[in-house]
């Protein structure tokens, strides 16, 4: 089992629940509209959420940034430790930094000491995209990976520090996973994981699930960040699913059936008015097109409905409870489903 980092108010590792992270694409500098991004990602699940420090500006806006929002903050730095030393000295509850990047080794042990102060961990690693030509001319590429991530882990352990968390990322689903077993093998510092550069929405969602998902399966992982080209929420809902799929997390979910010629049901639309409303609760929902197959196959559903010529039927528990006229199939829906979730106390909004 992995060690125990703490990141503000969340540990990391040692078989805590698996985090969410995600990160702003906003300007760091431009409070107002960072403030509001991650209490987007805050609403849609991100646990801990990462900003780009590129510059001073950057760096002190993180004190006001920290006041708008209630997720610990990591504050991402190439080169500049002075950047890093700022973002702690404002109140970023971890640094995403490489000390190898970093030049002299005072410059290191310097941020190794303020970090230490604040018990502010260290996030270390190694991306594909810029990995050094002396890791890549020695091993193959995922052991470059790898070698790479763990030359940065010792130089902070030279320093003293231990509040590590490693990452080993890169486009290459396969590439990732052996780079992570890799690592797993070789430390017990808590692991980020992710497949960094993962694309547009349906590529990333493909390329994460099958990367974090097999390796968090192998028990490799404690962190996770799906990353998909364009808003950063779509990442947080991904990474949801994935953990709920992996029954790494409670979740509502929507299952529903790919339709057929018996379907009755315009099944995908009605999945897909009700599915924000389910994923606020911890139900199973099935959307299921008709009566023939539709009730016994989702019985396992805490709610379902299935398709008939006159509109649907309402089970649960694969028993019909009422039938639904076509016109109010969505109103009753959600009125079923929010009742059932005060019932048990989920967090839906009952006034949406
Ligand atoms: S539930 Fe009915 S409509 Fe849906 S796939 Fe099965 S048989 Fe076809």
């Amino acid at each position: 089992m992995s060690r125990v980092v703490k990141v503000g108010n969340l540990f990391i590792g040692g078989g805590h629940p698996i985090t969410i992270q995600s990160m702003t694409n906003t300007k760091t500098s431009d409070i107002a509209a960072t403030v509001d991004q991650i209490k987007r990602l805050e609403e849609a699940g991100c646990e801990i959420v990462r900003v780009a420090v590129p510059d001073f500006e950057s760096a002190k806006a993180i004190k006001k940034i920290k006041k708008g929002i209630n997720i610990p903050l990591v504050a991402d730095i190439h080169f500049d430790y002075r950047l890093a030393i700022e973002s702690i000295k404002m109140g970023a509850d971890k640094i995403r930094i490489n000390p190898g990047n970093i030049g002299e080794s005072w410059k290191v042990e310097e941020l190794a000491k303020v970090a230490k102060d604040h018990r502010i961990p260290i996030r270390v690693g190694s991306n594909a995209g810029s990995l050094k030509k002396e890791f890549e001319s020695k091993y193959d590429r995922a052991t470059a990976l790898a070698e790479s991530a763990l030359n940065e882990v010792r130089i902070l352990e030279e320093c003293g520090f231990s509040e590590i968390v490693v990452s080993v990322k890169s486009s290459d689903v396969l590439e990732t996973i052996k780079a992570n077993e890799y690592i797993a093998q070789k430390v017990s510092y808590p692991i980020h994981l992710g497949i960094t550069e993962a694309g547009t929405y349906e590529t990333s969602i493909v390329k994460s699930s099958i990367g974090i998902g097999y390796l968090l399966l192998r028990g490799i992982g404690d962190t996770i960040r799906v990353s998909t080209a364009g808003d950063p929420v779509k990442e947080v809902s991904i990474a949801r699913k994935i953990l709920i799929s992996l029954h790494l997390r409670k979740g509502g979910q929507v299952i529903a059936c790919p339709t057929c010629a018996r379907s009755e049901l315009d099944v995908e639309k009605v999945a897909t008015q009700i599915e924000p409303f389910v994923e606020k609760t911890d139900l199973v929902v099935a959307v299921m097109g008709c009566v023939v197959n539709g009730i016994g196959e989702g019985k396992h559903a805490d709610i379902g409905i299935a398709g008939t010529k006159n509109g649907a039927v309402l089970f649960k528990n694969g028993q019909i409870v009422k039938t639904l006229s076509a016109e109010n199939i969505f109103t009753e829906l959600l009125c079923v489903i929010k009742e059932e979730a005060e019932k048990r106390k989920c967090r839906v909004m009952l006034s949406e």
